[in-house]
């Protein structure tokens, strides 16, 4: 029985640790993948691997990128007096759905936490100060999600960036409280945006 092959008990063990696949479900993908197609296989391990190796943090914005900097912070049409500052890349992904943001973005990879032993210094707000050194960025909007620890960095960074002089908006409650931004259509992100509140 191949259940009991340890090649095959290796492949299902690796497979569970994915999110949202269990135990049944690793084994399943297990069987599928050994009546795959050889060839097939190769290229599903090479897209994992190479995707993994040729994807990682732009050393500006800190969004996913497989250049340096991201397409995004190179980007000569975006608009370089604002920084749209976010949780996840996932929300960056999620705001350029919108379509109607054109400045740029700066990913925390994560937000305040105190219960969690999550400080300022364990996200990456000082990388945000200091792309405010040269005084380009007129403006910070604050997108993190309108629960307990967005609403905690935000009040927290407000309080570093505003007596630099730079403005510091926060988008409304259009987000459902504890939404996350990743989920919310596009119509009421957009909205979200434009009833920016100043902090
Ligand atoms: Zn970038």
């Amino acid at each position: 029985m191949a259940g009991s092959l340890e090649p095959v008990t290796r492949m299902v063990s690796q497979l569970s640790r994915l999110p949202g696949i269990g135990q049944k479900t690793a084994q399943r993908l297990a069987y599928h993948i050994l009546s795959m197609q050889e060839e097939d296989v190769r290229e599903l391990a090479v897209a994992i691997y190479n995707g993994k190796k040729q994807v990682h943090y732009c050393p500006v914005c800190g969004d996913y990128t497989d250049t340096d900097p991201c397409r995004i912070c190179a980007d000569p049409n975006r608009d370089r007096s604002v920084i749209c500052v976010v949780r996840d890349p996932r929300d960056v992904a999620a705001l350029e759905r919108m379509r109607d943001f054109n400045g740029l973005y700066h990913v925390l990879h994560g937000v305040m936490s105190p219960m969690d032993g999550v400080g300022p210094d364990d996200i990456r707000i000082k990388e945000l100060l200091d792309r405010l050194r040269d005084h380009t960025v007129r403006e910070v909007i604050l997108a993190t999600n309108p629960d307990i620890e967005g609403e905690t960095t935000a009040a927290y960074i407000t309080r570093l960036i505003k007596p630099i002089g730079v403005r510091v908006t926060r988008i409304a409650h259009g987000v459902p409280v504890g939404g996350e931004l990743e989920y919310t259509d596009e119509v009421t992100l957009s909205q979200a945006f434009a009833g920016r509140r100043e902090m």
